[in-house]
């Protein structure tokens, strides 16, 4: 400390005195050390975010909805357990759950609410969504089919709109860790049936979703799914995509299954003589 700094020195002596003329000369803020007093308050045109300012814009009307395109979805096509009975004219669709309730709902609606019925009757839940709280891991397998359904806006096997249906139909193939997926194309089913699906291991489901599902058109027997016949064989489907990777047509994949079949079906009359 420099004692000299303090000579002839009184407290606030260089603290310029406040102007109490005005509020606005007593608001500005001053340095914290003496000198030339700074006005930081902006002026009173700045506007700090123009971009945030907007005109107050016409308001939508409460209570109008927005009109609906037309569904893709027809009358009869299956989205989890709703049928699909009619569409209205302002293309709304009428659905009808398994539990027989039926209800006006968008088409975007009913694909993004897919799953078991969970209306209750007089407080008791439905047998379809009793079935799906005993038989979880079937009832993922079902939900996973018509989610994949809905995103492409198809209709699923009708039956299986009953997941209780469903679970009868197919159930017994189910494996810990299995899943249930298609092995026959759209194009080559347009419409689903049990035939489209097999239930495969976790590695195979992987195999099938890395190679596609290629198909072969037959004279005779039309379109043939390359997948569904290695599936049936219990060949990895890692197999068609090394070749068709390697460059074979998917003729000589078919003969090469076909091959494999026929050796599989010695090897069995061999074991059973
Ligand atoms: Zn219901």
């Amino acid at each position: 400390m420099n004692e000299n700094n303090f000579k002839g020195v009184q407290p606030h002596s260089k603290i310029p005195k406040k102007d109490f003329s005005s509020l606005e000369g007593l608001t500005r803020r001053r340095k914290s050390k003496a000198g030339e007093a700074r006005n930081v308050n902006p002026p009173k045109d700045f506007d700090p975010c123009p971009q945030l300012r907007r005109e107050p814009g016409e308001l939508t009307q409460p209570g109008t909805p927005e009109p609906q395109k037309k569904p893709h979805l027809k009358p009869g096509d299956i989205v989890g357990a709703n049928k699909v009975m009619s569409v209205t004219p302002e293309n709304l669709l009428i659905v009808q759950c398994t539990c027989g309730k039926a209800q006006e709902v968008t088409e975007a609606e009913l694909l993004l609410s897919v799953g078991v019925c969970r209306h209750t009757n007089y407080g008791r839940y439905s047998e379809e969504f009793k079935h799906s709280t005993l038989h979880k891991d079937l009832y993922k397998a079902w939900l996973q089919m018509c989610e994949s359904n809905a995103v492409l806006m198809r209709s699923i096997y009708p039956p299986w709109q009953s997941f209780r249906q469903f679970s009868f139909d197919v159930g017994e193939g189910l494996r810990k860790g299995w899943r249930f997926v298609r092995v026959v194309p759209a194009i080559a089913s347009p419409e689903d049936s049990p035939g489209c699906f097999a239930w495969v291991s976790a590695p195979q489901a992987r195999n099938i979703a890395r190679v596609g599902l290629p198909i072969i058109r037959l004279k005779k027997l039309g379109a043939k799914s390359l997948v569904k016949i290695a599936v049936e064989l219990n060949i990895s489907v890692s197999h068609i995509g090394r070749k068709l990777a390697a460059g074979d047509t998917p003729e000589l994949v078919y003969l090469w299954l076909v091959e494999q079949r026929r050796k599989k079906e010695q090897k069995e009359a061999l074991q059973n003589k």
